[in-house]
Formats: structure tokens, sequence, C-alpha cells
């Protein structure tokens, strides 16, 4: 590398992140706390592009809506946005409306932060038969993203959930509750009006280990005991405990929790007659799926589920037992773990579904680093921890790319006006942080409107906001045209 072409100290670094997530933001803030302004001069200049016309990522097109405990995060990332340092350009798309390589000759270095959002894969037979969802596209779906059709067949009465971790708890908890009760919440028209025609009665959420060895958290299990209407079943048969289970209880507090409220639930008598809900959400545990069958009378449809009983062996895993369990259902949700996309011009670990990367630092197909190219949060590491975990991800690959900042290929056309010419001019319309702003005004007044209206769907309820769908709706009022 020549001298000339390394970033120095003389103007500001110029630093892209993709991906206006939390990873994203946090990466951004960090960044931009570290360095500061010395001397007065402001040390680094950092531009935040989304795919989506509204910022946040997962916390919008990810979390469920009815838990408000989230606001607490999107009101943290919109003080670092509304700060003013970092410019935001939604509607952005990198690998169509930008390459790395446009950005490479704009930035010094370029933080990737694009998350996960697909599900990951289920190789049993019948998995493609109609009926069978990713539970990943299911949360896209009532979270109002806008490249995801309006419409979910919600046509099932019973229904099974794969997997035993938060998204198989969210995507139960969404497909058993009334829709009414969820109007309270920011969920789209179109949602509620899908979610009020289903016509469940079952949904039965499957755990391929025991109950020491779930994945969700003690918060979200006992939030499922609050929906109306909805009872809770579980199964004594499901309930074992192997010498590493034990284990667990004694030295995770939130295993030992977990454990407590599970068991508390299997041994309350379950409601009869009249005091009977509607509705009811079982847990099995102890559950592998085998095999998606499909109706008789439906060809083409799922019809039921083929598990294999489990049991521990000792370690906190299982194994099958020969047995097998059919269910009659007409719908199944893999919430099996979500799984990182490819992106254009980036080496990408198939098995793991991230941009190979050694801490942050993205590697090439010699296995090196690329210069100046980084990654953060679940492109880096994997969709696992909570959302704040990937603060502790955005420390690291920030002290990797300022340990590297001397040695960074400079940019060759490091000015702010450069980044927005290319985009005018190859017609992208971009969002800015005005621009969401000014729809999140508009998604807050429709709320207001409906509440001020005395409700929505003729259920009397104060609404706070009503997400915007469509893309291009959200577009035009960010752009206020
Ligand atoms: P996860 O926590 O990794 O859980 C995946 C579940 O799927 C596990 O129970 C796993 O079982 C099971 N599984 C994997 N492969 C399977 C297979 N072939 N057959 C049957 N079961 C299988 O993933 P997630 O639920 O997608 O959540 C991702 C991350 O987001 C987690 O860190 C989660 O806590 C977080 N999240 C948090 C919230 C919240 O805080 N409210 C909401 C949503 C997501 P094994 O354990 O046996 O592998």
């Amino acid at each position: 590398m020549s001298v000339e072409s390394v970033h120095t100290s003389a103007r500001p670094l110029r630093v892209a992140i993709i991906g206006s997530g939390p990873a994203g933001v946090y990466a951004a803030d960090i960044l931009t706390k570290s360095q500061g302004v010395k001397d007065g001069e402001v040390q680094v200049s950092i531009d935040l592009f989304e795919r989506y016309p509204a910022p946040y990522g997962l916390i919008r097109y990810g979390v469920a809506p009815d838990h408000p405990r989230i606001k607490g995060i999107v009101n943290a990332l919109h003080k670092v946005l509304d700060r003013g340092d970092i410019r935001f350009f939604g509607n952005v798309h990198f690998g169509q409306d930008v390459s790395l390589e446009d950005l490479q000759k704009h930035y010094d270095a370029v933080i990737f932060a694009t998350g996960a959002i697909k599900d990951a894969e289920l190789n049993i037979p019948g998995i493609d038969l109609k009926g069978s969802f990713g539970g990943a596209d299911f949360v896209s779906w009532y979270d109002g993203h806008p490249d995801v059709p309006r419409d979910w067949p919600l046509e099932a009465r019973e229904i099974a959930v794969i997997g035993n971790g938060n998204v198989a708890l969210d995507v139960a908890r969404v497909l058993s509750k009334h829709a009414d009760d969820l109007l309270v919440t920011e969920i789209p028209d179109n949602v509620y009006e899908g979610l009020k025609k289903s016509p469940v009665t079952d949904v039965h959420v499957f755990g391929r280990r025991g109950p020491a060895q779930v994945k969700f958290t003690p918060l979200e299990l006992r939030e499922l005991s609050h929906s109306r209407d909805v009872d809770i079943v579980l199964y004594p048969e499901d309930f074992d405990f192997d010498e590493a289970s034990d284990e667990a209880i004694k030295t995770n507090n939130q295993v030992k929790t977990m454990v407590n409220t599970l068991t508390n639930w299997l041994v309350e008598e379950a409601h009869e007659g009249e005091d009977a809900a509607s509705r009811r959400l079982h847990l099995h545990f102890l559950h592998s799926p085998v095999e998606i069958l499909e109706d008789p009378e439906r060809p083409g449809h799922v019809g039921g589920i083929r598990f294999e009983r489990m049991e521990l062996d000792g370690t906190g895993n299982a194994r099958g037992t020969g047995e097998y369990l059919d269910y009659p259902v007409q719908a199944v949700y893999r919430a099996i773990g979500y799984f990182g996309s490819p992106l254009p011009g980036l080496e990408f670990d198939e098995r793991r579904g991230v941009l190979k990367n050694d801490g942050g630092r993205v590697l090439g197909a010699d296995g090196a680093p690329v210069p100046g190219v980084y990654a953060t949060g679940w492109i880096k590491r994997g969709p696992v921890g909570l959302i704040g975990h990937t603060k502790g991800d955005a420390l690291e690959t920030i002290g990797y790319l300022l340990e590297d900042r001397l040695q960074l290929p400079a940019a060759v056309e490091p000015s702010e006006d450069a980044v927005v010419t290319l985009l005018e001019e190859r017609g992208v319309e971009y969002t800015t942080w005005e621009g969401w702003n000014r729809l999140d005004a508009h998604e807050l007044a429709l709320g207001a409107e409906a509440t001020a209206n005395g409700g929505s769907h003729g259920v009397s309820i104060a609404r706070e906001r009503v997400k915007v769908v469509p893309r291009e709706e959200m577009v035009s009022i960010s752009r206020g045209q």
C-alpha cells in the first residue's frame, strides 16, 4: 500500500455503517464517542445506511408488537441518531443501490451490521407443504415488514411451533392471542384483520430437549400466562431432568426460575367447564421433529406432524428413544433460529450464516483481513444473544478499526456531498433522519386519530401508533411528497 493511499488524521475518518438496527447504531455511537472532537476538530464522520425507509432494523421488524419494554431501546437509539452527528440514509439497498466498491471509494472504512432476517432451514420431509412456515417470516408479517406479502394464511385450528427460543414464544403468543388484545399495540391494520379471522384453538410449542434446556428467558416465559382466554397446558411425561439439568438448576438462576415457573404451571389445576379458555397454548418438551405429514384430504397441505420422543443423555443433550408421536395440525411454524444472508462482494460462511471475519475484521478469499472492512452484530457472530449483547460486539469491532486506523486505505472521494450526489445520480429515493421524524410523527398521529375516534375496528382502545407498511407509502411520507 502506498503512503498516499493510507488515511491520515488530516481530515475526519469517513465511515459507512450498513444497517441501522441496534448493532449499527451502537457501533456508530461507540465510534463517535471514542473519537469525539479533538482540539475543536471533528475526528470521525459517519453515514448510516439502511435498506428500509425507517431505522432500527430488528427493533422495528423483529420484536413482537406486544413487547413495550423494547421502547426503552428505541428511545436510546433515537437519542443517538437525533444528536445530529451521524447521517442516516434509509431506503438504500446495499448490493443494488450501492456496491462495496462504491463505499470503498467514498469511505475509509465500512462496517456491516446487516443482522439476520431469514429462518434457519429444517430439512425434514414435508417442510415444503402448504401451511409450513418460517417463524421469522411470520414475525416480518406481523411487524409490518414492507417487503413481505400483506396477507398471511391463518386458517389452522391446530398449530405446531418448533423450537424453544424466544422467537418460538413470540410466534406462539401472537398466534394464540385474541386479535383485539393486540390492538393496543402498533400492529398494522392488515395484521389485525388477519389475526382476527384466525380460527385457532390450540397452539403447540415443541422443544427437542427438556425443561431445563430451554433457550427462552424467564420474563418471556411468564408473559405467556398473561394472555386473556388462553390456557397453558403442560404434560408430566415431558418433565425429565438429568444430571446436567440438576446442575443447571443449581447454578443458573434463569434456568431455576424457568423450571419453577413451568413446574408450577404443570401442577396447577386445569381450567374446566365454563372456566376453560377458548384457546390453549401447549408446551411440550423432548419432542424432535421428524416429518410434517400431508393431509390426505387436502393433498399438498399440512395435516399433521410427527416427532420422535427424546430422552436426556446426562449431559443436557437429548437422544432418540425410537418412539414416534403424531399430532394433528394444519400449520407448522419452525422457530429454530435465524440465519444471516450473504452480501455481494464479501466472503460468507455458509455453515454459520455470517460474514467470514476475525473478531469483526472481515476476511477475504485468502483468509486475510480485507483492509477497512468490518462486521458487527448478528452478521458477525450469528443470531444469538439479546439486543444488549451487540454492544460488546461493537466495542470489539470498533477497537480493531481504531487499531487499524493508520493503515486504512483512504477514500478517494471522501467528501460528505459526493455520496449524496452518487445516490441522486442513481435515482435512489433515499430517506433521511428528518424524513424518519416525519414518518414517526405520521404513525403517532394515526394512533392519536384512532384513539380520538374511540378506538378502531369497533374496539374501544387507545392506540399509540399505527405502523405504515407499504414501502412506497413510507418513502413518500418520509420525503414529504
Ligand atoms: P434460539 O434462542 O437459538 O432458539 C432456537 C431453538 O430452536 C432452540 O430451542 C433449539 O433447540 C431449537 N432448534 C434448533 N434446531 C432445531 C431442530 N433441528 N429441531 C428442533 N429444534 C431445533 O433462537 P431464536 O428463538 O430464533 O432467538 C434468537 C435470539 O434472539 C436469541 O438470543 C433470543 O433470546 C433473541 N430474542 C429475544 C427476544 C426477547 O428478548 N423477547 C425475542 C426474540 C428473540 P436446542 O437448544 O436443542 O438447539
